[in-house]
Protein backbone atom coordinates (compact mmCIF):
# COMPACT_ATOMS: atom_id res chain seq x y z
CA UNK A 1 0.00 0.00 0.00
CA UNK A 2 1.12 3.52 -0.49
CA UNK A 3 0.42 6.36 1.33
CA UNK A 4 -2.13 7.68 -0.04
CA UNK A 5 -4.09 4.09 -0.08
CA UNK A 6 -3.69 3.11 -3.82
CA UNK A 7 -0.98 0.74 -4.49
CA UNK A 8 1.29 1.77 -7.61
CA UNK A 9 2.93 -0.32 -10.68
CA UNK A 10 6.03 -0.62 -9.60
CA UNK A 11 7.24 0.77 -13.03
CA UNK A 12 5.63 3.90 -12.32
CA UNK A 13 6.84 4.15 -8.74
CA UNK A 14 10.45 3.39 -10.77
CA UNK A 15 9.47 6.22 -13.51
CA UNK A 16 8.63 8.16 -10.59
CA UNK A 17 11.55 8.27 -9.03
CA UNK A 18 14.28 8.98 -12.13
CA UNK A 19 11.49 12.29 -12.53
CA UNK A 20 11.73 12.99 -8.73
CA UNK A 21 15.62 13.35 -8.75
CA UNK A 22 15.25 15.58 -12.12
CA UNK A 23 13.04 17.91 -9.37
CA UNK A 24 15.87 18.87 -7.28
CA UNK A 25 15.29 21.78 -4.59
CA UNK A 26 16.55 25.09 -5.81
CA UNK A 27 16.08 24.38 -9.46
CA UNK A 28 13.82 27.03 -11.84
CA UNK A 29 11.49 24.18 -13.51
CA UNK A 30 8.95 25.19 -15.88
CA UNK A 31 5.55 23.47 -16.69
CA UNK A 32 3.91 23.08 -19.33
CA UNK A 33 1.49 21.14 -21.95
CA UNK A 34 -0.65 21.04 -25.25
CA UNK A 35 -2.20 24.49 -26.61
CA UNK A 36 -5.46 24.98 -25.80
CA UNK A 37 -4.84 23.21 -22.71
CA UNK A 38 -7.63 21.18 -21.04
CA UNK A 39 -8.92 20.03 -17.34
CA UNK A 40 -6.25 17.31 -17.14
CA UNK A 41 -3.30 19.40 -18.27
CA UNK A 42 -3.99 22.45 -16.40
CA UNK A 43 -4.90 20.04 -13.18
CA UNK A 44 -2.27 18.69 -13.70
CA UNK A 45 0.68 21.55 -14.14
CA UNK A 46 -1.02 23.55 -11.43
CA UNK A 47 -1.13 19.74 -8.76
CA UNK A 48 2.41 19.53 -9.88
CA UNK A 49 3.55 23.09 -9.31
CA UNK A 50 1.85 22.78 -5.60
CA UNK A 51 3.73 19.62 -4.76
CA UNK A 52 7.03 21.24 -6.46
CA UNK A 53 6.48 24.11 -4.64
CA UNK A 54 6.65 22.54 -1.18
CA UNK A 55 9.89 21.04 -1.85
CA UNK A 56 11.76 24.15 -2.62
CA UNK A 57 11.53 23.99 -6.04
CA UNK A 58 11.31 26.90 -8.20
CA UNK A 59 8.02 26.14 -10.84
CA UNK A 60 6.15 28.17 -13.23
CA UNK A 61 3.64 27.42 -15.77
CA UNK A 62 4.17 28.29 -18.90
CA UNK A 63 1.74 26.98 -21.68
CA UNK A 64 1.71 27.38 -25.50
CA UNK A 65 -2.20 29.19 -24.80
CA UNK A 66 -3.96 31.09 -22.81
CA UNK A 67 -5.36 28.63 -19.66
CA UNK A 68 -8.78 28.90 -20.53
CA UNK A 69 -11.07 30.89 -18.18
CA UNK A 70 -13.31 27.86 -16.32
CA UNK A 71 -9.64 26.90 -14.89
CA UNK A 72 -8.63 30.11 -13.60
CA UNK A 73 -9.88 29.37 -10.35
CA UNK A 74 -7.08 26.57 -10.02
CA UNK A 75 -4.16 28.73 -10.86
CA UNK A 76 -2.04 30.45 -7.88
CA UNK A 77 -1.56 34.15 -7.84
CA UNK A 78 2.02 34.49 -10.16
CA UNK A 79 2.31 31.18 -11.01
CA UNK A 80 1.10 31.43 -14.81
CA UNK A 81 4.01 32.93 -17.02
CA UNK A 82 2.14 31.91 -20.54
CA UNK A 83 2.71 35.44 -21.45
CA UNK A 84 6.20 35.13 -21.53
CA UNK A 85 6.65 31.34 -22.24
CA UNK A 86 9.22 31.47 -24.23
CA UNK A 87 11.52 33.53 -21.64
CA UNK A 88 10.92 31.65 -18.97
CA UNK A 89 11.63 28.45 -20.69
CA UNK A 90 15.23 30.16 -22.26
CA UNK A 91 15.98 30.37 -18.05
CA UNK A 92 14.59 26.90 -17.49
CA UNK A 93 17.17 24.41 -16.06
CA UNK A 94 14.21 21.65 -16.16
CA UNK A 95 11.18 21.42 -18.45
CA UNK A 96 8.45 19.04 -17.45
CA UNK A 97 5.62 18.60 -20.19
CA UNK A 98 2.60 17.04 -18.90
CA UNK A 99 -0.47 15.52 -21.05
CA UNK A 100 1.38 15.58 -24.41
CA UNK A 101 4.30 13.44 -25.76
CA UNK A 102 4.51 15.08 -28.78
CA UNK A 103 7.00 18.69 -29.44
CA UNK A 104 4.11 19.05 -32.65
CA UNK A 105 1.16 19.40 -29.95
CA UNK A 106 3.29 22.22 -28.06
CA UNK A 107 2.20 25.10 -30.81
CA UNK A 108 4.94 28.26 -30.68
CA UNK A 109 6.61 26.72 -27.77
CA UNK A 110 7.98 23.21 -29.54
CA UNK A 111 11.18 25.53 -31.21
CA UNK A 112 11.97 26.89 -27.45
CA UNK A 113 11.49 23.22 -26.02
CA UNK A 114 13.37 21.57 -28.71
CA UNK A 115 16.58 23.40 -28.32
CA UNK A 116 16.86 24.58 -24.48
CA UNK A 117 19.17 21.68 -24.01
CA UNK A 118 17.93 20.74 -20.37
CA UNK A 119 16.02 17.69 -19.30
CA UNK A 120 12.91 17.51 -20.52
CA UNK A 121 10.62 15.02 -18.30
CA UNK A 122 7.13 14.04 -19.62
CA UNK A 123 4.53 12.96 -17.58
CA UNK A 124 1.78 11.58 -20.04
CA UNK A 125 -0.52 9.19 -20.84
CA UNK A 126 -1.58 9.42 -24.21
CA UNK A 127 -0.69 6.80 -27.54
CA UNK A 128 2.11 8.10 -28.92
CA UNK A 129 5.49 7.27 -30.23
CA UNK A 130 6.95 10.69 -28.88
CA UNK A 131 9.03 13.38 -30.06
CA UNK A 132 10.35 15.41 -26.93
CA UNK A 133 14.09 15.80 -26.10
CA UNK A 134 15.00 13.25 -23.28
CA UNK A 135 14.31 12.99 -20.18
CA UNK A 136 13.16 10.99 -17.80
CA UNK A 137 9.61 9.43 -18.59
CA UNK A 138 6.22 8.77 -16.79
CA UNK A 139 4.01 7.13 -19.26
CA UNK A 140 1.49 5.18 -18.90
CA UNK A 141 -1.46 4.92 -21.78
CA UNK A 142 -3.48 2.85 -19.66
CA UNK A 143 -3.93 5.60 -16.95
CA UNK A 144 -7.31 7.48 -17.17
CA UNK A 145 -5.75 11.28 -17.11
CA UNK A 146 -1.95 12.48 -16.75
CA UNK A 147 -3.17 13.62 -13.33
CA UNK A 148 -3.31 9.82 -12.19
CA UNK A 149 0.42 9.82 -13.28
CA UNK A 150 1.14 13.03 -10.88
CA UNK A 151 -0.78 11.61 -8.11
CA UNK A 152 1.34 8.17 -8.32
CA UNK A 153 4.41 10.28 -8.32
CA UNK A 154 3.47 12.37 -4.88
CA UNK A 155 2.54 8.57 -3.80
CA UNK A 156 5.70 6.76 -4.65
CA UNK A 157 8.14 9.95 -3.64
CA UNK A 158 6.01 10.65 -0.43
CA UNK A 159 5.50 13.97 -1.21
CA UNK A 160 2.52 15.45 0.82
CA UNK A 161 -0.63 16.28 -1.21
CA UNK A 162 -1.87 19.72 -0.38
CA UNK A 163 -5.96 20.56 -0.65
CA UNK A 164 -4.92 22.78 -3.25
CA UNK A 165 -2.69 19.95 -4.91
CA UNK A 166 -5.70 17.31 -4.47
CA UNK A 167 -8.61 19.65 -6.17
CA UNK A 168 -5.98 20.19 -8.91
CA UNK A 169 -5.30 16.53 -9.49
CA UNK A 170 -9.34 16.11 -9.32
CA UNK A 171 -10.46 18.24 -11.70
CA UNK A 172 -7.67 16.76 -14.48
CA UNK A 173 -9.30 13.07 -13.55
CA UNK A 174 -13.22 14.47 -13.51
CA UNK A 175 -12.95 16.15 -17.16
CA UNK A 176 -11.07 13.69 -18.70
CA UNK A 177 -13.46 11.12 -17.81
CA UNK A 178 -16.30 13.17 -18.78
CA UNK A 179 -17.36 13.66 -15.09
CA UNK A 180 -16.54 10.14 -14.37
CA UNK A 181 -18.59 8.36 -17.36
CA UNK A 182 -15.72 7.38 -20.29
CA UNK A 183 -14.52 4.25 -20.38
CA UNK A 184 -11.14 5.08 -18.60
CA UNK A 185 -13.30 5.46 -15.36
CA UNK A 186 -11.26 2.89 -13.62
CA UNK A 187 -11.43 1.22 -9.92
CA UNK A 188 -8.00 2.72 -9.43
CA UNK A 189 -9.23 6.86 -10.64
CA UNK A 190 -12.20 6.32 -8.86
CA UNK A 191 -10.06 5.30 -5.66
CA UNK A 192 -7.92 8.12 -6.35
CA UNK A 193 -10.37 10.72 -6.45
CA UNK A 194 -11.44 8.97 -3.25
CA UNK A 195 -7.92 9.75 -1.65
CA UNK A 196 -8.36 13.40 -2.97
CA UNK A 197 -12.00 13.93 -1.43
CA UNK A 198 -10.15 12.96 1.83
CA UNK A 199 -7.59 15.44 1.51
CA UNK A 200 -10.31 18.03 1.15
CA UNK A 201 -11.80 18.47 -2.41
CA UNK A 202 -15.39 19.55 -2.42
CA UNK A 203 -16.80 17.90 -5.29
CA UNK A 204 -19.98 19.87 -5.51
CA UNK A 205 -18.45 23.19 -5.73
CA UNK A 206 -15.57 21.89 -8.29
CA UNK A 207 -18.78 20.62 -10.72
CA UNK A 208 -19.90 24.47 -10.03
CA UNK A 209 -16.72 26.06 -10.96
CA UNK A 210 -16.05 23.64 -13.65
CA UNK A 211 -19.22 23.14 -15.48
CA UNK A 212 -21.87 25.00 -13.62
CA UNK A 213 -20.66 28.78 -14.45
CA UNK A 214 -21.11 28.68 -18.36
CA UNK A 215 -21.21 32.32 -19.73
CA UNK A 216 -24.42 32.22 -21.82
CA UNK A 217 -22.17 32.55 -24.88
CA UNK A 218 -21.70 28.73 -24.70
CA UNK A 219 -24.55 28.04 -24.45
CA UNK A 220 -25.70 29.92 -27.39
CA UNK A 221 -23.02 28.54 -29.57
CA UNK A 222 -23.61 24.85 -28.48
CA UNK A 223 -27.10 25.89 -29.98
CA UNK A 224 -25.64 26.96 -33.20
CA UNK A 225 -23.44 24.01 -33.40
CA UNK A 226 -26.07 21.83 -32.67
CA UNK A 227 -28.30 22.62 -35.40
CA UNK A 228 -25.54 21.77 -38.07
CA UNK A 229 -25.38 18.04 -37.07
CA UNK A 230 -25.92 15.20 -39.89
CA UNK A 231 -26.17 11.54 -38.98
CA UNK A 232 -25.44 8.62 -41.37
CA UNK A 233 -27.51 5.76 -39.58
CA UNK A 234 -26.53 3.22 -42.11
CA UNK A 235 -22.54 3.63 -40.97
CA UNK A 236 -22.94 4.66 -37.57
CA UNK A 237 -21.30 8.18 -38.57
CA UNK A 238 -22.77 11.85 -37.21
CA UNK A 239 -21.13 15.18 -37.41
CA UNK A 240 -21.69 18.75 -36.31
CA UNK A 241 -19.82 22.29 -37.67
CA UNK A 242 -19.15 25.17 -35.74
CA UNK A 243 -19.98 27.81 -38.48
CA UNK A 244 -17.62 30.50 -39.06
CA UNK A 245 -17.32 32.72 -36.97
CA UNK A 246 -19.42 31.48 -34.26
CA UNK A 247 -16.92 31.80 -31.97
CA UNK A 248 -16.81 35.37 -31.95
CA UNK A 249 -19.90 36.24 -32.26
CA UNK A 250 -20.51 34.41 -28.61
CA UNK A 251 -17.35 35.71 -27.17
CA UNK A 252 -16.30 32.37 -27.03
CA UNK A 253 -13.04 30.44 -26.84
CA UNK A 254 -11.83 26.75 -28.14
CA UNK A 255 -12.99 25.87 -24.70
CA UNK A 256 -16.23 26.70 -24.82
CA UNK A 257 -16.20 23.83 -27.52
CA UNK A 258 -15.52 21.27 -25.10
CA UNK A 259 -17.65 18.48 -25.18
CA UNK A 260 -20.14 19.08 -28.00
CA UNK A 261 -19.22 16.77 -29.55
CA UNK A 262 -20.84 14.37 -26.87
CA UNK A 263 -23.77 15.03 -28.52
CA UNK A 264 -23.78 13.38 -32.03
CA UNK A 265 -21.90 10.80 -29.75
CA UNK A 266 -24.66 10.44 -27.33
CA UNK A 267 -27.46 9.36 -30.67
CA UNK A 268 -28.57 5.42 -30.54
CA UNK A 269 -26.68 3.75 -33.22
CA UNK A 270 -23.49 6.21 -33.72
CA UNK A 271 -20.19 4.42 -33.15
CA UNK A 272 -18.18 8.29 -34.42
CA UNK A 273 -19.00 11.26 -33.82
CA UNK A 274 -17.09 14.06 -35.28
CA UNK A 275 -16.70 17.73 -34.70
CA UNK A 276 -15.48 19.91 -37.33
CA UNK A 277 -14.13 23.64 -36.74
CA UNK A 278 -11.91 26.03 -38.63
CA UNK A 279 -8.69 26.77 -37.18
CA UNK A 280 -5.94 29.67 -37.41
CA UNK A 281 -3.79 29.46 -40.75
CA UNK A 282 -6.18 28.02 -43.31
CA UNK A 283 -6.62 24.76 -41.12
CA UNK A 284 -9.27 22.75 -40.13
CA UNK A 285 -9.20 20.64 -36.61
CA UNK A 286 -11.26 17.62 -35.97
CA UNK A 287 -12.08 15.78 -32.57
CA UNK A 288 -13.12 12.53 -33.13
CA UNK A 289 -14.96 10.46 -30.00
CA UNK A 290 -15.93 6.57 -30.84
CA UNK A 291 -18.59 4.13 -28.91
CA UNK A 292 -17.52 0.50 -28.79
CA UNK A 293 -14.74 -1.20 -31.19
CA UNK A 294 -13.65 1.74 -33.29
CA UNK A 295 -10.29 3.21 -32.67
CA UNK A 296 -10.12 6.72 -33.03
CA UNK A 297 -6.39 7.54 -32.30
CA UNK A 298 -5.71 4.39 -35.18
CA UNK A 299 -7.90 6.87 -37.74
CA UNK A 300 -5.98 10.03 -36.32
CA UNK A 301 -2.61 8.59 -36.65
CA UNK A 302 -2.22 8.28 -40.58
CA UNK A 303 -3.73 12.58 -40.39
CA UNK A 304 -0.90 13.04 -38.34
CA UNK A 305 -3.09 13.29 -34.83
CA UNK A 306 -3.28 11.17 -31.80
CA UNK A 307 -5.24 10.75 -28.93
CA UNK A 308 -6.73 7.98 -27.36
CA UNK A 309 -8.78 4.70 -28.68
CA UNK A 310 -11.98 6.77 -27.87
CA UNK A 311 -11.24 10.24 -27.99
CA UNK A 312 -8.21 11.58 -30.43
CA UNK A 313 -7.76 15.14 -32.54
CA UNK A 314 -5.81 16.07 -35.74
CA UNK A 315 -5.84 18.99 -37.86
CA UNK A 316 -6.10 19.21 -41.91
CA UNK A 317 -4.93 22.18 -44.17
CA UNK A 318 -7.35 23.10 -46.01
CA UNK A 319 -11.20 24.15 -46.81
CA UNK A 320 -13.78 23.11 -44.51
CA UNK A 321 -15.20 21.48 -47.48
CA UNK A 322 -12.49 19.75 -48.53
CA UNK A 323 -11.11 18.57 -45.20
CA UNK A 324 -15.40 16.95 -44.46
CA UNK A 325 -14.93 15.35 -47.93
CA UNK A 326 -11.65 13.90 -46.80
CA UNK A 327 -12.13 12.77 -43.83
CA UNK A 328 -15.84 11.43 -43.94
CA UNK A 329 -14.57 9.13 -46.90
CA UNK A 330 -12.09 7.93 -44.50
CA UNK A 331 -14.42 7.16 -41.86
CA UNK A 332 -17.25 6.18 -43.41
CA UNK A 333 -14.57 3.46 -45.40
CA UNK A 334 -13.46 2.45 -41.56
CA UNK A 335 -16.91 2.49 -40.53
CA UNK A 336 -18.05 0.12 -43.17
CA UNK A 337 -14.61 -2.26 -42.64
CA UNK A 338 -15.40 -2.33 -38.70
CA UNK A 339 -18.97 -3.35 -38.11
CA UNK A 340 -19.27 -3.76 -34.62
P1 LIG B 1 -10.00 17.11 -28.46
O1 LIG B 1 -10.79 16.55 -29.58
O2 LIG B 1 -10.81 17.23 -27.20
O3 LIG B 1 -9.25 18.34 -28.81
O4 LIG B 1 -8.87 16.04 -28.13
C1 LIG B 1 -9.15 14.70 -27.87
C2 LIG B 1 -7.87 13.94 -27.62
O5 LIG B 1 -7.10 13.94 -28.81
C3 LIG B 1 -6.97 14.55 -26.55
O6 LIG B 1 -6.33 13.48 -25.90
C4 LIG B 1 -5.99 15.37 -27.34
O7 LIG B 1 -4.78 15.49 -26.68
C5 LIG B 1 -5.85 14.58 -28.63
N1 LIG B 1 -5.65 15.48 -29.78
C6 LIG B 1 -6.47 16.47 -30.19
N2 LIG B 1 -5.99 17.09 -31.28
C7 LIG B 1 -4.82 16.48 -31.59
C8 LIG B 1 -3.84 16.67 -32.61
O8 LIG B 1 -3.94 17.55 -33.47
N3 LIG B 1 -2.75 15.85 -32.57
C9 LIG B 1 -2.60 14.88 -31.62
N4 LIG B 1 -1.50 14.11 -31.66
N5 LIG B 1 -3.51 14.66 -30.65
C10 LIG B 1 -4.60 15.45 -30.62
MN1 LIG C 1 -5.33 13.92 -20.44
Amino acid sequence: MSVNGVPIPPERARAAAEVGATLAPGRRVVLTTHVNADGDGVGSEVGLWHLLRARGVKPVIANPTPVPERFHFLLPDGADTSGGAVKELERAEVIVVVDISDLGRLGDLAHAVRTRGVPVVCIDHHVSKGSLPPGPRLLAPEATATAELVFDLASALDWPLSPDAARALYVGILTDTGGFRFSNTSARALRIAGSLLERGVDPESIYERVYASAPEGRVRLLAEVLETLVVEPEVGLAWVTVPPDALDRHGATADDLDGIVEFPRSIAGVRLALLFRQIANGRVKVSLRSMGGVDVADLAHPFGGGGHQKAAGASFEGTMADVQERVLTVAREYLRAHPD
